[in-house]
């Protein structure tokens, strides 16, 4: 694989690599040393709409290949992206900071929607009704939406794209995809391996550039029929609110505020660990990170000794050194929002048992320590808003019945943790939390083959498994008289 879409200021459309109309670019920038590392086309308005062009130009090409050719294409593609997985995760670590581990890891998980939909792909299968007149016959089809845009977010910037193209491709549909503006790079190279696997010409298309210019083309667009998005709640509304002109079909995955459930049962190491695991992977900016952790009155002390030891021994550094396990946030804006969650936080009498400063050692990057905080209060910002940082609020619950209301007490509905080795616990919460995701001794739920998405304000829709696919389309009922 060669590093050519770095090089090049080219973005992919049509099957080829191409300069924005205006030949503007806009640079890429390491978010560890604040240093650009590469440039990318400015694509605007007139980008989106070529792109469009080519995906509605290959959509009755691709539409019309057997289930069986289009797994083909799919498992292709999983096997360029895996035999390319050290330099794509570089480039990764470059654009985005994770550490080396967790990046290699995301395009391990990446990949996996691939090989799943290149199976799903040859299962959409369709029904047969009993009909109410002897000479009718009821049918089921179930058929590609079409033409499908895809808005991605910088805080998986492979994991998100595969997840909502690969059910889109296996399903028939053809793809724009626009990545974060922070991390493009990787989404480029994931079109270079998909130029390898040898799809046919605009079934995939990369534009980088402006977010509200290219989203804006393509929710006016009536040829784009489906909006697959993860990011903010406030976007998403946005896209929500642009694809009413013309009913596009729409998933989001968007904010979350999860809470972890630690009972006076739970085996404590196992919690700790899962605390860690759940708040600290990609130093706290996912949106199915931990944002509050209640712990049962009595096991309360133990257990936050045991989180604030563990938490200092956590390694933050550079992404490509290999003992680094926090790297920074993604950029200044990043950094200060959660700040100010750490700040109001203190400022209403919250106590830092460790961490809550910037790290100094790393000139131009946004490095925070991860911080654990008690004597939290829920008025405070820090349980309301999503944190997307490595800070851990920690407070105390007395029953199964309040932690439930007071986990449930948010617009956002995600994910959610529980820790504890009672089987009826187990139940009555994950009946209960009203959130997408619930893991019962899992800090890691996330994978190819289960639903993942949200209840309330944290999205629409499925990504993942058997339903995600149903996502990219339509059923089609046809009554026939004979
Ligand atoms: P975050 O706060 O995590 O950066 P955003 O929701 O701002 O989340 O970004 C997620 C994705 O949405 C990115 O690809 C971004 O460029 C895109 N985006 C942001 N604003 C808009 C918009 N007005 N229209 C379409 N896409 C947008």
């Amino acid at each position: 694989m060669a590093y050519h879409t770095v090089l090049l200021n080219r973005m992919y459309v049509n099957g080829k690599w191409v300069r924005a109309k205006g030949n503007q670019t806009f640079p890429v920038t390491n978010p560890a040393t604040g240093k650009t590392i590469g440039s990318v086309p400015d694509g605007g308005k007139e980008d989106a709409r070529l792109a469009v062009d080519a995906a509605h130009a290959a959509f009755p090409v691709w539409s019309g290949k057997t289930a069986e050719e289009r797994s083909y294409y799919l498992r292709k593609w999983h096997d360029a992206i895996l035999d390319n997985k050290n330099e794509i995760a570089e480039i990764l670590v470059l654009e985005q900071g994770k550490p080396m581990k967790e990046a290699l890891g995301e395009i391990t998980y990446a990949a996996s929607f691939l090989l799943w939909y290149a199976e799903e792909a040859k299962r959409i299968y369709g029904e047969t009704i009993p009909a109410s007149a002897p000479d009718k016959r009821i049918l089921v089809f179930r058929q590609p939406v079409g033409v499908t845009a895809a808005i991605t977010p910088w805080n998986f910037p492979a994991a998100m794209i595969t997840r909502k193209v690969a059910p889109a491709l296996a399903a028939g549909c053809t793809v724009v995809i626009k990545p974060a503006e922070q991390t493009p790079l990787t989404a480029l190279k994931l079109a270079e391996a998909a130029e390898m696997a040898g799809f046919p010409r605009g079934v995939i298309n990369v534009v980088t550039g402006n977010p509200e210019e290219i989203g804006a083309a393509w929710l006016e667009d009536p040829r784009v029929r489906k909006i697959t998005f993860t990011g903010s709640t406030e976007v998403g509304k946005l896209l929500m609110k642009g694809a009413a002109d013309t009913v596009k079909k729409i998933s989001l995955e968007l904010g979350g505020h999860a809470p972890v459930i630690v009972f006076e049962d739970a085996d404590l190491d196992l919690a700790v660990q899962g605390t860690i695991l759940s708040k600290f992977r990609n130093a706290g900016q996912t949106c199915i990170c931990a944002n509050r952790v209640y712990v049962q009155e009595s096991i309360f002390e133990p257990f936050v000794e045991k989180l604030a030891e563990e938490t200092k021994k956590l390694v933050v550094g550079y992404g490509l050194e290999p003992e680094t396990q926090i790297g920074p946030l993604i950029d200044e804006s990043a950094y200060l929002k959660v700040k100010s969650h750490i700040e109001n936080a203190v400022a209403m009498g919250a106590k830092i048992v460790c961490g809550g400063n910037r790290v100094n050692d790393f000139e131009g990057g946004y490095f925070l320590e991860p911080t654990v905080l008690t004597d939290v209060k829920d008025e405070m910002k820090i349980m309301k808003e999503e944190t997307f940082g490595p800070v851990a609020p920690v407070l105390t619950f007395r029953d199964m019945e309040e932690v439930i209301e007071r986990a449930n007490d948010t617009p956002y509905g995600l994910a959610a943790y529980a820790f504890t080795s009672n089987l009826r616990t187990a139940f009555l919460v994950s009946e209960r939390l009203e959130y997408g995701i619930v893991g019962i001794n899992d800090p890691l739920p996330s994978v190819a083959q289960a639903p993942f998405g949200g209840f309330k304000e944290s999205g629409l829709g499925r990504e993942g498994g058997h339903h995600g696919i149903d996502e990219f389309l339509e059923i089609k009922y046809v009554s026939m008289k004979l």
